[in-house]
């Protein structure tokens, strides 16, 4: 497939037509209005210096990605002729329910729809689309260009074929694609972190250790490079605040809300992860990347 819409041009979408532009895709960025597209040509501009600093992109090749994009605010106009839209429109049902309705009637009948949802399940949007066969959920993560996942969920209706064309996709824009055998709230990252990070929060609630210490224990007994509050600096603490407010279970352990109520109160007072410089460490030089955290 070499010529896709994004629906959405705002923090994952710009990321998502960004990476397909770079590695030679031609993407139309389609969003709502002038001003939105504005906003999203800034976004997309911005990635430049990540790609010159993750990916040692040259002035050639930065130049060849804003020469594979273009941009839209009429929708029929933007996916004429299109194999794959993908979709990067705000998280609310409603949205996206009226955006596939709309979708469905301009599209040409062989183009592929990707939603890039992170809540919500293939078959839970898929009735919102005239094709379920030609339906998927596309799921990347922040950062794409480095943390380079393309979870891929289908529905019981969704056809083997668009499965391996959007598997191939995902492969030519750089990703690595991790195709679900079913599905799955959270796909296979989030199923695994969220419950991961509201265990170590619950510790932190119930007064059992402090960050530093939950973070070491992981560190040290599983050789991994960073510890659940670390990570939760990098997930930003607002936004991790949301995320675990809002996917309750019913089942999160003994101490998660009083760890939740912590987790607040922290964002509150701006400490908000990584990007501000200050969350559960300090940045740029965290104090878990010191040779001796782990002693
Ligand atoms: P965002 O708010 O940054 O961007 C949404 C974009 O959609 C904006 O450019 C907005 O103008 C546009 N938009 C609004 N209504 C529209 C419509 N009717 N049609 C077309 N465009 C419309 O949101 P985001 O964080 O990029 O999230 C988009 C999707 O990506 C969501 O489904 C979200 O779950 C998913 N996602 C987000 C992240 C993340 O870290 N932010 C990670 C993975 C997946």
């Amino acid at each position: 497939m070499e010529n896709i819409v994004v629906a959405g041009g705002g923090t994952l979408g710009s990321q998502i037509a960004y990476q397909s532009a770079y590695f030679g895709k031609n993407v139309t960025v389609y969003d709502i209005s002038d001003a939105a597209i504005a906003a999203a040509k800034e976004k997309i501009n911005g990635w430049d210096a990540n790609y010159r600093t993750d990916m040692h992109a040259t002035d050639a090749q930065i130049k060849a990605a804003h020469d594979h994009l273009s941009f839209s605010s009429d929708l029929a106009e933007a996916v004429k002729g299109k194999e794959l839209v993908i979709e990067a429109v705000p998280e609310s049902l409603s949205i996206k329910e009226s955006f596939y309705k709309q979708l469905s009637s301009v599209a040409d009948p062989a183009t592929i729809f990707a939603s890039n949802s992170s809540t919500m399940t293939t078959s839970e949007l898929s009735g919102y689309t005239d094709r379920p066969d030609k339906f998927l959920n596309l799921h990347f993560a922040n950062h794409i260009w480095i943390q380079n996942t393309a979870e891929i969920m289908v529905s019981d209706k969704t056809s083997h074929a668009t499965e391996q064309a959007v598997e191939q996709f995902a492969r030519e824009i750089g990703m690595v694609p991790i195709v679900m055998k079913k599905e799955q709230h959270g796909y296979v990252l989030n199923a695994m972190l969220v419950p991961f990070l509201s265990s170590a929060l619950a510790l932190w609630g119930n007064d059992v250790a402090e960050p530093q210490t939950i973070d070491k224990t992981w560190m040290i007994a599983t050789g991994a490079p960073r510890g659940p509050f670390a990570i939760m600096d990098e997930v930003g603490i607002p936004s991790l605040y949301t995320i675990l407010s809002t996917s309750r279970t019913g089942n999160e352990p003994n101490g998660f809300d009083a760890g939740l109520d912590k987790l607040k109160a922290l964002g509150d007072q701006g400490y908000a992860g990584q990007e501000s410089g200050k969350g559960f460490y300090n940045y740029p030089n965290p104090a878990y990347a010191d040779k001796d955290f782990l002693k």
